[in-house]
């Protein structure tokens, strides 16, 4: 798919991994329908991408996690930009936690329902809903597409991260079983598992878990977020790639 004449939506678009894929496709001359919960980031990656050259760019408020404003943004975008080519459904969140903690023979905490579920809801249930949406579009207006998941290396199981690392892997398996059902309608999909990227919500991590972070990753070195906006272009441009996970994590083992 040329990404010139797409019509790209990046849920999550407006800082971090979202707001650099959106500023690498605005270098490509490509339209943008951001989506984030955050007005004035929001305002700031519209600036930045019409000056960096996006076809035509805009910010739409709306929580991925409802149902109805996901339809109804949707429904906006398709009549705004006149169709939906690409979705990137990107926008998460991390609340890491242990399962359980025990001293002593004594259960002191146990990791409660809802920071399981808030993970859930915004990283798998998002982008459940944004996929739904997207698919419904493309497919009624019959010219294909492509959905590009954002998975993370955490996808193995990772300590800590008993709701992140289980919507990491769900969205893998939402990548395939959407390769499956809607490639017939000519719609690819496919999902990036980055490792440790430079990004605000890696910079929430404490010295000591950055250190061991990075003494697991071969390179040694944080990944930039636009050696992954390189790989979601990778996915958009190649026309058979399609139910894959593309891993850009500098060789990083969980
Ligand atoms: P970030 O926190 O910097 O940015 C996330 C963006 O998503 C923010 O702009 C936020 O406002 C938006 N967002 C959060 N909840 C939302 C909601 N309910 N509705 C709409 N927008 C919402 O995070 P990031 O580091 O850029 O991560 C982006 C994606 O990449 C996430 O899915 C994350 O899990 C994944 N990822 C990141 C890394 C990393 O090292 N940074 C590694 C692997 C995977």
């Amino acid at each position: 798919m040329d990404i010139a004449s797409s019509t790209i939506v990046i849920t999550g678009g407006a800082q971090g991994l979202g707001r650099a894929m959106a500023e690498h496709f605005a270098e490509a001359g490509a339209s943008l329908a951001l989506i984030d919960m955050n007005q004035d980031t929001l305002n700031e990656a519209e600036q930045i991408c019409a000056e960096k050259g996006a076809k035509k760019v805009q910010g739409y408020v709306a929580n991925v996690t409802d149902e109805g404003a996901v339809e109804e943004v949707f429904t906006t975008i398709q009549n705004d930009f006149g169709g939906i080519n690409v979705l990137i459904n990107n926008a998460g969140i991390l609340r890491d936690g242990l399962l359980i903690k025990c001293k002593d023979g004594e259960i002191t905490q146990k990791m409660p329902l809802q920071q399981f579920q808030s993970v859930l809801d915004v990283n798998l249930t998002g982008s459940f809903l944004c996929g739904r949406e997207a698919a419904a579009h493309m497919a009624k207006a019959g010219n294909g597409g492509v959905i590009i998941n954002i998975s993370s290396v955490a996808r193995a199981g990772n300590m800590g991260q008993t709701n992140y690392a289980a919507t990491k892997a769900g969205v893998v398996a939402m990548t395939v079983t959407w390769a499956r059902e809607l490639g017939r309608f000519g719609i690819r999909c496919g999902a990036i598992a980055p490792g440790f990227i430079e990004t605000p919500m890696t910079a929430q991590m404490k010295p000591e878990a950055i250190e061991r972070a990075l003494s697991m990753v071969p390179l040694r070195r944080w990944g930039q977020p636009d050696e992954i906006a390189h790989s979601a272009r990778y996915i958009i441009e190649n026309d058979f790639f399609s139910g894959r996970v593309l891993e850009i994590d500098g060789g990083v083992r969980l």
